[in-house]
C-alpha cells in the first residue's frame, strides 16, 4: 500500500529538477543559492527574484476563498499523527518524521493556499547532526539505550514548515480600575515584656477609581504555526525567526527537503494570532488605566487592515519513539537553536538521589566521628 504512494508522489516531483550533465535529482544546498547534484557534484544557480513580498488582504481573501492561489498537491498523510508532507526524492525509508512511527500512508491531493515566501535552509544536515548529538550527550537522566536510538542519521529530516504572519491595526474598548496607593496609620496592641502596649503603625492601603478608555495597537508579522504535527512549546522557543530575510517561494529552494501542508487554516490562524496580541493588548490597557495598580474587568478589540502572509520556515525534525511514546528535536533550520523533548530515566535520578544521599551521610558520619 506505501509503495504506489511513494512513487505516486515522486512522479510529481520528479519533473522539478534533473542535473543536466547525469540527469539525477538536484538537491537545495543549505547556506548557498545554488542546486547541487549528490552523484557529479553539477551546480544550477537559484534565480534571485527581485519580486516583492506582499501582504494579502484577510476578509477579501476569505470571501473570495482566493481561488487564483490554490495549489493542488500531492502529499502524503501519516495515519499515526495526520501530518501531511510532500515526501522527499531518493528516500526510501517509511519512518514519519513527525511521529517516528511506520507510515501506513495515504496519498492525498488537496487544495492549499501556497506559501508566497520563505526562510532558506541555513544550517546543513552535517551540523545537525552535530547539534543533535551534542544535546543528547548533554541528557544527564537520558536513558542511555535513547542516545542510541536517536543517533541514527535517517531519523533527522530537513522539513520546511508552514506557518502564517498576520497585521493588523487593533482599537480596544475596556472597563476597569485604577488603584492609587496610600498611607494610613494602624493602632494595635503587642506583648512586650510580659507587658500590654498599644502602639501605632503605617500601612499601605490601594484606593479603587473606576476606569475606562480605548486603546490602539499595530502589529507587524504575528506569527503562528499551522501546523499540528510539532509540539507549539517547543516551535516558540525555536524563535526567533529571520523574517527580514524572507525570499519569494521558489521550488528551487525546496529540493532535497520535505515540505509539511498546512492543518491551520488562514481563519483558525487568526483565532491564534489574538491569543498572542492579548498580551500586549492588556499591557496598553494597563498604561492607560495608570496609577499603582489596574484592574480590567473587560475589554473588546477590533482588528482592521488585516492582512497576511503564507510561508514556510526550515526546520530539522527528528521524532523518535520510546516505550511507546514519541519525543521530538527540533532544529531551527537558520540559527541552529535546539529544542526537544527528552524522556527521563528513573533508575539514572534514583542512583544519583542515593549517591547524594550517601555524600550527606558520609558528612554527618565525620561530624559525629569528629566530636
Ligand atoms: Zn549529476
Ligand atoms: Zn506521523
Amino acid at each position: 500500500m506505501t509503495e504506489p504512494v511513494q512513487s505516486q508522489v515522486e512522479d510529481k516531483q520528479v519533473q522539478m529538477f534533473k542535473c543536466q550533465s547525469c540527469g539525477a535529482k538536484m538537491q537545495f544546498v543549505p547556506g548557498s543559492a545554488v542546486q547541487q547534484c549528490p552523484y557529479c557534484s553539477h551546480e544550477n544557480a537559484i534565480p534571485q527574484s527581485e519580486e516583492d513580498i506582499h501582504e494579502l488582504d484577510f476578509h477579501a481573501y476569505l470571501a473570495t476563498q482566493g481561488t487564483e492561489d490554490l495549489a493542488e498537491t500531492l502529499t502524503i498523510k501519516c495515519n499515526h499523527c495526520a501530518a501531511e508532507f510532500s515526501t522527499e526524492a531518493n528516500v526510501t525509508s517509511q519512518e514519519c518524521p513527525f511521529c517516528g512511527s511506520e507510515i501506513v500512508a495515504t496519498a492525498v491531493s488537496t487544495k492549499h493556499i501556497k506559501p508566497k515566501s520563505l526562510l532558506p535552509f541555513y544550517i546543513t544536515r552535517k551540523q545537525g547532526r552535530g547539534l543533535f548529538s551534542k544535546w543528547l550527550s548533554g541528557l544527564w537522566f537520558a536513558p542511555s539505550d535513547l542516545k542510541r536510538m536517536a543517533e541514527n542519521d535517517a531519523k533527522l529530516a530537513g522539513m520546511y514548515v508552514p506557518y502564517w504572519t498576520y497585521d493588523t491595526d487593533t482599537t480596544t474598548f475596556y472597563r476597569g480600575q485604577r488603584g492609587e496607593h496610600y498611607w494610613d496609620t494602624e493602632h494595635y496592641t503587642t506583648r512586650e515584656n510580659g507587658k500590654t502596649v498599644r502602639k501605632t503603625r503605617r500601612v499601605r492601603k490601594t484606593r479603587w477609581y473606576p476606569a475606562s478608555g480605548t486603546v490602539w495597537g499595530s502589529f507587524d508579522d504575528v506569527l503562528v504555526l499551522a501546523s499540528e504535527s510539532l509540539p507549539r512549546k517547543y516551535t516558540e522557543k525555536l524563535e526567533p525567526w529571520d523574517l527580514q530575510n524572507l525570499v519569494p517561494h521558489a521550488d528551487e529552494y525546496l529540493s532535497g527537503f520535505r515540505t509539511e501542508s498546512y492543518q491551520i487554516n488562514l481563519e483558525n490562524g487568526f483565532e491564534h494570532a489574538r491569543g498572542l496580541m492579548d498580551a500586549p493588548i492588556r499591557r496598553l490597557v494597563r498604561r492607560d488605566i495608570g496609577g499603582d495598580e489596574q484592574r480590567i474587568s473587560s475589554m473588546r478589540t477590533q482588528y482592521d487592515n488585516i492582512t497576511f502572509k503564507h510561508l514556510l520556515l526550515p526546520v530539522w525534525i527528528s521524532a523518535y519513539r520510546y516505550k511507546n511514546k514519541v519525543y521530538r528535536f527540533l532544529i531551527n533550520g537558520r540559527t541552529g537553536e535546539v529544542q526537544g523533548e527528552r524522556p527521563w530515566s528513573f533508575v539514572k535520578i534514583l542512583l544519583a538521589v542515593v549517591a547524594g544521599l550517601a555524600v550527606v551521610g558520609g558528612v554527618v558520619l565525620v561530624i559525629a566521628a569528629s566530636q
